[in-house]
């Protein structure tokens, strides 16, 4: 899945303006809802994480050959942790303990891992290893990619998402339910 495809379904899925809300939301406006920021920067993490920096290099390099068919070595290790439901599971169990209003908008990250697990296809280096770095396991997803279907898919998915929620929150014959 793409990265502000990431972002946008961290915020819609682990905020209190957005699903995890339920019907009441947040009671503010998104933008003064804290929950809508952290859950995007949640969803974004994995990838900024491991690919973050390299992108910088690559970019300052003057941008010479292909980003993603270069990466590689150390950078796909870090992908692989952060890819890692085990260490986004544990960062959430943390957050828990210690700052219990970053656990919701935390779970955008092992959100972000469930999406690539079903949108990044092997063979391929992209692929979730779950896992790791017990297993090496990942399961055999649709590579985005490859399928612009799937894209246009999870993009109108949103709107959809956000009008179904905004419809159950303001109907009246729902209100009480
Ligand atoms: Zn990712």
């Amino acid at each position: 899945m793409d990265v502000l495809a990431h972002v946008l379904y961290g915020a819609t899925m682990c905020s209190r303006t957005g699903l995890a809300g339920g019907r009441m939301g947040a009671g503010r406006k998104w933008f003064a809802d804290r929950t809508v920021w952290a859950a995007a920067l949640f969803g974004l993490l994995p990838d900024a994480l491991s690919m973050g920096l390299p992108f910088l290099l690559f970019w300052r390099g003057g941008m010479q050959g292909h980003f993603f068919h270069d990466f590689g070595g150390e950078a796909l290790v870090h992908y692989r942790y952060a890819h890692s439901l085990l260490v986004a599971l544990t960062a959430s169990g943390l957050l828990y303990l210690w700052r219990k209003p970053l656990f919701l908008p935390s779970l955008a990250w092992p959100l972000h891992l469930l999406m690539d697990a079903f949108t990044h296809g092997t063979p391929g280096k992209f692929h979730t290893t779950l896992l790791y770095p017990l297993s090496l396991w990942s399961m055999d997803g649709l590579s985005w990619w490859r399928h612009p279907w799937l894209v246009a898919a999870y993009w109108l998915a949103l709107p959809t998402l956000w009008l179904v929620l905004h419809v159950w929150r303001r109907h009246p014959v729902t209100r009480g339910l």
